[in-house]
């Protein structure tokens, strides 16, 4: 197998972000045992509290593990030219560039999509079972894992068959095209996840007339907040965990309210939850996530377009034969480190944002009710109340408790 310089840059990406996030594992592993800030001795009891240790050392023993495994996988498939025996494979079937393309990812999506089974498998019905988490019954396992991978390939396969087609017609224009499609997939996700996607995997029905609904409206009214849809998940047929969230915006917007959030917050801890999420609207958070995840996408491809035509690219992952598809792999490792950056910002506007939803939250509700409810959910879910400062910068999206919780009574 031919190899070029790049075929090594991408191992050594490889090998650092694998050292670089388990030793910010291990990091956070290491303040497991910390004590307690003053304003988080009421959430756990003694029980509980060695319980939640002990489930993040059982994740943490776990993702070694799992990472290991994957970076070893991935490693041997390049060192020893799995990619070029897809690729040959595939073209000894077809010679048409797009249906090439598209079994070449299909054979090493379905490959990695086999081996990451067991750890999955593993993950929801020991660890979560263990922890008294799981709800999920082998079936709905299953047929999660099948509409996932139904789901993957036909927006997976449309998008890669787009691109090509852009690609093939306007050469190194392809991005522009490929941009705007991309943007209107996005905004179109945007608008009608709850409607068309959510389906797929869980029932959702109205929330029913009664006090909360009313409290509910009443916030709403006051904070000049159209709101016609509330929507009750059952989030309870996979976990016990409870979480709300917001999705779409205009005449599509709606609040979506996990049944296990229901019947583990008290009203005003679930109107207080909601108003963090009115919060996000009021703020513009939404629109600036979207215009933001637009940004980056333009940028990733404007600069796919300035590789994607150089042999070197493909063989990077040692495939000998140029073409579109084997680029788009080599040009994805290749790019890693640079989407690892992006992640680091958006995560920083994440949490900034978080913050400005709780001022909303406490300014038009109150902030004790919010602090009761997160201090609930971070029980209910045994979620890490002492992170190490330089895990929560990289992988945190919401600030730590603590800190949420200082600036709410501040
Ligand atoms: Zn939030």
């Amino acid at each position: 197998m031919e190899k070029n310089v790049l075929f090594y840059i991408i191992l050594i990406i490889l090998v650092v972000q694998y050292l670089v996030h388990q030793y910010l594992e291990y990091l956070n592993a290491k303040r497991f045992k910390s004590t307690l800030p003053p304003e988080l001795a009421d959430v756990f009891d003694e029980d509980e509290y060695q319980k939640s240790q002990q489930y993040k050392r059982t994740n943490y023993k776990f993702g070694v593990i799992s990472d290991g495994f994957s970076l070893v996988l991935t490693i041997c498939f390049l060192v020893f030219g799995g990619f070029e025996w897809v690729d040959h494979f595939t073209r000894s079937i077809t010679e048409d560039s797009i249906p090439m393309a598209l079994m070449f990812f299909g054979i090493i999506m379905l490959g990695s999509a086999i081996l990451g089974l067991p750890f999955s498998y593993y993950r929801t019905f020991v660890i979560e079972e263990e922890y008294g988490f799981n709800k999920t019954t082998k079936s709905t396992f299953l047929s999660d894992k099948i509409k996932g991978g139904i789901l993957t390939i036909i927006l997976g396969g449309g998008i890669l068959m787009l691109f090509m087609l852009f690609y093939k017609s306007t050469g190194p224009n392809f991005w522009i095209y490929a941009w705007i499609a991309v943007g209107i997939f996005i905004l179109f996700i945007n608008l009608f996840y709850s409607r068309l996607i959510v389906p797929l995997f869980n029932k959702q029905t109205p929330l029913e007339d009664g006090s909360l609904k009313s409290s509910i409206e009443n916030y709403a009214k006051k904070v000049g907040f159209e709101l016609q849809n509330i929507f009750v998940i059952d989030g309870s047929k996979r976990s016990t965990k409870a979480n709300a969230y917001f999705s779409g915006f205009g005449k599509e917007k709606r609040i979506t309210l996990f049944d296990t959030l229901i019947n583990d917050l008290s009203e005003d801890e679930i109107v207080a939850v909601l108003a963090h999420e009115v919060g996000h609207y009021k703020r513009k958070h939404i629109i600036v996530n979207l215009v933001v995840s637009l940004l980056t996408t333009g940028l990733t491809l404007f600069i796919l377009s300035l590789f994607i035509n150089h042999p070197e690219i493909s063989l990077a992952i040692g495939v000998s034969t140029p073409s579109f598809h084997a680029a788009l792999v080599g040009f994805a490792l290749l790019y890693s480190p640079i989407s690892e950056l992006t992640g680091l910002i958006m995560n920083y506007i994440s949490r900034k944002f978080e913050f400005q939803a709780d001022d909303f939250a406490k300014n038009t509700f109150a902030a004790p009710p919010l602090v009761s409810s997160l201090k609930k959910l971070s029980k209910k879910s045994l979620s890490n109340l002492t992170p190490h400062p330089a895990y929560v910068f990289v992988h945190y999206s919401h600030p730590p408790l603590v800190e949420r919780i200082r600036n709410l009574k501040a």
